[in-house]
């Protein structure tokens, strides 16, 4: 009997290097805003090629220092994805802003910058993008934009570690960049996040912003326990511990993005073939994927078919996501608030009902690969013969 083939959607990449990280900070005395944070932050700053980089607890606290710490506010509106993970629209939320939803491109997922112009009004303070699972928003067409009509810009890149536009990561063209370290994002601290900036003093603002405002940190204290606080502050920082770990995730990145790069291809050219198969991908020579999944969208006489095929493919040892169920303002908390007209959003909602993230992950072979554009392509053909019977 062959044994059937478990293949996750996502999985953790913990090694003996990251164990071992751990036990060396618990044997020391310091277990946060000590020297591993600081260390990772230099670290990441130089493998995304610059940048001021600030640790925080999780990506949307990142998000959140970003709108906070920029100034927005009651009263001011900002652009944000119809498609995108609810924690992009929160952090607007969450410091009194207006979300303002626009429907995203239909063969990337991203936000067009036509689309992005056409949402300005007179309260717009901010533009709220994502890069859509790695793929990478036209950064310099969007920039311009924000140049032109005085708004700040917030890159949400939670899944797009490696992504670049020109040679330029992502996070580094806005004014900030936010990413998490969730367990099946990139790379992992447990949860963790960074924020990226080319500007210092909002660097400085964030740095005191995540640990309660205090005017000086635990090493610049020179008599223990006195400080002043300058400032309104909250607690975001990551503790050491976390940070130990994503040192040692970030010295595999290379490695991990490879990987990603290579799963991505074999299943691509494994599905291309595929009536009423959609994948989503950055193809022109200047934008560089970061393959956080591969989105299958099933199209035509598919489209009705997802429930069914993703319980095929879990069944066949398939691991799949939806990578975003729902556009945002259909998610009862928007809905209930800003009852927008749904219709406006048709490129979301064919993402949220029509499509499946298959994985593409560095815990996978090409093997893996060949096995799901096997596994599909035999649900597809097998549902579209028995829909013509
Ligand atoms: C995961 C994710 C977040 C939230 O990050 P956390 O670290 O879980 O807070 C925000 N935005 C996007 C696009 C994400 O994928």
């Amino acid at each position: 009997m062959t044994q059937q083939r478990k293949i996750a959607f996502g999985k953790p990449w913990i090694t003996d290097a990251e164990r071992n990280a751990v036990l060396g900070v618990l044997a020391g005395d310091v277990l946060t805003h000590g020297p591993q944070a600081h260390e990772f932050e230099k670290e990441f700053a130089a493998a995304v090629g610059g940048g001021h980089a600030l640790t925080l607890s999780n990506g949307t606290a990142a998000l959140h220092l970003a709108y906070w710490q920029l100034g927005i506010g009651v009263g001011d509106e900002v652009i944000v994805p119809a498609q995108t993970h609810v924690a992009t629209v929160h952090a607007v939320e969450v410091v009194g802003a207006r979300p303002v939803f626009v429907d995203c491109d239909r063969a990337t997922g991203n936000m067009t910058p036509e689309a992005i112009e056409a949402a300005i009004t007179p309260r717009t303070r901010a533009i709220g993008l994502v890069h859509f699972v790695g793929m990478p928003c036209d950064m310099p067409a969007i920039m311009k934009i924000a140049a032109k009509h005085g708004l700040k810009v917030v890159e949400d890149c939670a899944l797009a570690l490696g992504t670049r536009w020109d040679g330029i990561h992502a996070g580094l063209f806005g004014d900030a960049g936010t990413f998490s370290f969730y367990p099946v994002k990139h790379i992992t601290t447990g949860d963790g996040g960074m924020l990226i900036t080319r500007h210092g003093d909002l660097a400085q603002k964030i740095s005191k912003a995540r640990a309660f405002g205090v005017d000086r940190t635990f090493a610049e204290r020179t008599v223990p326990g006195v400080y002043d606080v300058l400032s309104l502050g909250i607690n975001y920082r990551l503790s050491d511990i976390n940070s130990a770990i994503g040192r040692e995730q970030l010295k595999r990145l290379g490695i991990i993005l490879e990987r990603r790069a290579r799963n991505f291809a074999a299943l691509k050219s494994g599905l291309a073939d595929l009536e009423h198969v959609a994948i989503l991908d950055a193809t022109a020579a200047n934008q560089i994927n970061s393959h956080y999944c591969l989105t299958a969208v099933l199209d035509g006489a598919l489209a009705s078919q997802r429930t069914e095929v993703i319980r095929r493919l879990n069944a066949a040892g398939v691991g799949t996501s939806v990578y975003y169920p729902h556009p945002i303002p259909r998610l009862a908390y928007y809905r209930e608030k800003y009852d927008e007209d749904l219709s406006r959003f048709p490129n979301a909602a064919r993402i949220s009902d029509q499509s499946i993230a298959l994985p593409v992950g560095p815990h996978l072979e090409i093997d893996d690969m060949n096995h799901i554009a096997q596994v599909l392509t035999t649900i597809v053909r097998d549902l579209m013969c028995s829909k013509k019977s």
